[in-house]
């Protein structure tokens, strides 16, 4: 029987299965964060309907609704053409598509569930069996240890011998105001080894964007969380054409590196890896939380049927990961097709995709029509 929980790492992954574990049981969990919030940071994020499914259960619906949209469509445009290719339809499920900014997220569930009160802010340096080292040359032992310290979690590293590893392409990530709403719609515009995602992220018209590009350095050295302010105007006058000029007045846009994970890894006996610490995807099919989210929900499961292990973790998830990371890779590519030919198959393809919202919600039932029992 599970007695005491370590929570390493308060991100979404974090605390969704703490606000679980709060709302529904008596473990004890302590949930270490090495850096304290900032929730001034924006970056924008899409939860696509498996993951706001999961969410209601820790009491989404009392999130304010100024500070998120609901999405009906994504709007989808090759660079060749001024009009757009197809509308694709996300809003046929029993659940939400949402956009929203990823730190009002964390703090909603952390206020919702008054987790701070368990936030130790304490970095966690390395694992032996069940105990956690700290920093500071203190350590405790744990029944169950979790690790949601995120892609670059060095604590895996080292106990599991998995790394990351650089994807081959930058993610350029800002937000701007828009005068006009254009509200309910994700923006999505393919180049060729580029593309291009904007969408609003509350009520005020405030939009974030994310611009993916190929890229043979990754731009650092040890400090994997370092990023890259850049001019994003100078660097991209060629695509100015077909968006908002606002994206590009923006002083505050940074440039990332994006990793991922060949390995993924579930894990070891009592020590459990689950969002991004397990799996590091690529963000084209901006599944990266909703996975955390599913992962978090699917973890709480095994830890109240008391069958918490690395080994029942990854059969629960090895399947559904694996698939979604091969998706996020295919269409990554086919995104960025520079070939004339396979640009025009491809636009056919979307446009029949797209034609009818029960094709589209056919094409996206994998992902979006999750529906976990145990
Ligand atoms: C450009 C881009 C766009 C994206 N867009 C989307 C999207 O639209 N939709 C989507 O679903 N996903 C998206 N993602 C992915 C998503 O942001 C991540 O998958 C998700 O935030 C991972 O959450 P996590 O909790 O697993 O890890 P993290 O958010 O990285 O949290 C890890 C936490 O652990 C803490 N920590 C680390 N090490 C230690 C330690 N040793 N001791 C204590 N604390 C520690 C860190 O401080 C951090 O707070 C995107 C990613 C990128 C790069």
């Amino acid at each position: 029987m599970i007695k005491t929980i370590a929570v390493v790492g308060c991100g979404i992954s974090g605390a969704v299965l703490s606000a679980f574990l709060k709302k529904n049981s008596n473990i004890n969990v302590d949930i270490y964060e090495k850096d304290l919030f900032d929730s001034k940071k924006i970056n924008g994020i899409q939860i696509s309907p498996n993951g706001t499914r999961i969410l209601k259960k820790i009491n989404f619906d009392n999130f304010n609704n100024q500070n998120l949209c609901k999405i009906n469509e994504i709007l989808i445009r090759d660079f060749n053409n001024p009009s757009y290719l197809a509308r694709m339809s996300v809003s046929g499920y029993d659940s939400n598509y949402i956009t929203l900014n990823r730190a009002n997220l964390v703090s909603f569930i952390i206020n919702e569930f008054e987790l701070d009160k368990q936030v130790i802010n304490k970095e966690v340096i390395s694992i032996e069996n069940n105990k956690l080292n700290f920093k500071e040359t203190s350590s405790k032992e744990y029944d169950l240890i979790v690790l949601s310290d995120g892609i670059f979690s060095n604590i895996k590293a080292n106990f599991l011998n998995r790394r990351f590893a650089y994807s081959g392409y930058n993610a350029v990530r800002g937000f701007f105001h828009l005068d006009e709403s254009n509200k309910n719609n994700i923006n999505l515009y393919m180049g060729s080894d580029y593309h291009i995602v904007f969408y609003p992220i509350d009520q005020n018209n405030n939009y974030s964007f994310t611009y993916i590009t190929k890229s043979e350095e990754s731009l650092l050295g040890n400090n994997y969380y370092e990023n890259k302010k850049i001019n994003f105007l100078e660097k991209n006058k060629f695509i100015v054409k077909y968006l908002p000029k606002e994206i590009f007045l923006q002083k505050e846009v940074y440039m990332w590196p994006i990793y991922k994970t060949n390995n993924f890894s579930f894990g070891k006996d009592k020590v459990i890896c689950i969002g991004d610490s397990s799996h590091g995807f690529l963000p084209t099919r901006a599944q990266g939380a909703c996975q955390a989210i599913e992962d978090s929900f699917i973890l709480y499961n095994l830890i109240k049927n008391n069958c918490a292990n690395s080994n029942n973790f990854f059969k629960e998830r090895i399947q559904r990961i694996s698939k979604i990371q091969k998706k996020s890779e295919n269409s990554l590519k086919i995104f960025h097709f520079k070939n004339i030919f396979l640009r025009y198959f491809r636009n056919i393809f979307i446009k029949i995709i797209c034609k009818s919202s029960l094709f589209s919600n056919f094409f996206n039932s994998f992902i979006f029509n999750y529906k976990y029992k145990l």
